[in-house]
């Protein structure tokens, strides 16, 4: 049996805001190099049929199954049959969301999920209406609450965590302390990271000196900059990417990407998932391996990645306190120290 691959299914092409920190938000059509990335849902049918295929050569139970790439899974009309068909094949599928949208939690909580993440970048409208453009802060916590509301009432549980942006415009306590508060309240993980700039082919070109006014006034807003990441993320000289070698993404329409980090169409495989030998997908990936040598050898692979976790956790935790003296990262999690009796509580 081959390795065992992380699959990223994008079943909804499209998303609801237009983050300036994501190519859904920053890819505008001069920067695609012929046609725009397609939009659109993945059929019920279609993902039936990359399940089996998927459940055929891996067991569900071992495989990361992310219903996500660049699109918002909880716009798909057919959401409840998605999450049927992972359940009948023994997949416990992973939902990434912004949250700013009306959500049918009946849908949602119809079938068993692996874990739910919930991207923020503020508690104020004011800061996270920067990172998140187009979104609304009060709807994303209407939701959290209603969610464990829905949790508790159905008695499911699963893991929930809250992986928060982190920019230089909001990194104070009142909004890191504020949402610790929250997450504290409602038995939710705090997950802190450093924002960045994707993707791979907008971070190299930036890194070739050619990046949009647009994107600078991104760039001034991170912690760290995309020379900066490099710096930091460049412990080793290896040619391995584990993007490459251990993940599969798939599109709306079952053709595959090169990796979760792309963006252009012009790096999508020749052949579609479905079309192509289980024992080939990695080789399938060869004829675009062009783009991932320009990506090594810039060292964009290793910083779009954090790949020094020490480092870049070390720099979310002085991030963390300067917050509120008494927050800390316990594994990549906030958790609160009580300075006075110094117990941990962990949220
Ligand atoms: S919510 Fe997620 S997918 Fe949508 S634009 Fe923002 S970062 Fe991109
Ligand atoms: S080297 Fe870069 S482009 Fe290639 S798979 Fe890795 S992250 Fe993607």
């Amino acid at each position: 049996m081959s390795a065992n691959f992380a699959y990223y299914i994008d079943i909804v092409g499209t998303c609801n805001l237009r983050c300036p920190s994501c190519p859904t938000g920053n890819f505008l059509p001069p920067d695609f190099t012929s046609v725009p990335r397609p939009t659109g849902t993945m059929s019920p049918e279609l993902f039936r049929e990359i399940a089996l295929k998927i459940a055929k050569h891996q067991n569900p139970c071992d495989t990361f199954l992310g219903l996500y790439n660049y699109g918002e899974p909880l716009l798909h009309p057919k959401l409840t049959k998605i999450l049927e068909i992972s359940n009948e094949l023994n997949f416990s599928p992973h939902i990434s969301t912004n949250f700013s949208l009306r959500v049918d939690f009946n849908k949602l909580l119809s079938n068993k999920i692996g874990g739910l993440r919930v991207s923020m970048s503020g508690f104020s409208q004011k800061a996270y209406g920067q990172g998140h453009r187009r979104g609304d802060v009060r709807l994303v916590k209407s939701n959290l609450y209603r969610l464990r509301v829905e949790m508790d009432r159905k008695r499911i549980s699963f893991p929930v965590e809250i992986c928060y942006h982190l920019y230089r415009h909001n990194s104070n306590s009142s909004e890191i302390l504020s949402l610790f508060e929250l997450c504290e309240e409602l038995d939710y993980h705090l997950s802190p990271m450093i924002a960045g700039f994707v993707s791979v082919e907008k971070f190299i070109r930036h890194l070739n000196g050619s990046t949009t006014e647009e994107d600078l006034k991104l760039i001034d807003k991170l912690v760290a900059s995309p020379e900066e990441l490099v710096e930091l993320n460049n412990e080793s000289n290896s040619n391995y990417c584990e993007l490459y070698d251990e993940q599969i993404v798939i599109n709306h329409d079952g053709s595959m990407a090169l990796c979760c980090g792309v963006f252009d169409p012009v790096h999508f495989l020749d052949e579609k998932f479905l079309a192509v030998n289980f024992k080939d997908l990695i080789k399938v990936k060869k004829n675009k391996a062009e783009l991932c040598g320009q990506c090594i050898a810039t060292g964009t692979n290793s910083a779009i990645m954090q790949v020094n976790s020490q480092v870049m956790s070390q720099k979310v935790e002085t991030m963390v306190r300067n917050a509120d003296p008494s927050l800390r990262l316990q594994d990549g999690r906030v958790t609160r120290i009580n300075l006075k009796n110094e117990k941990v509580e962990q949220n």
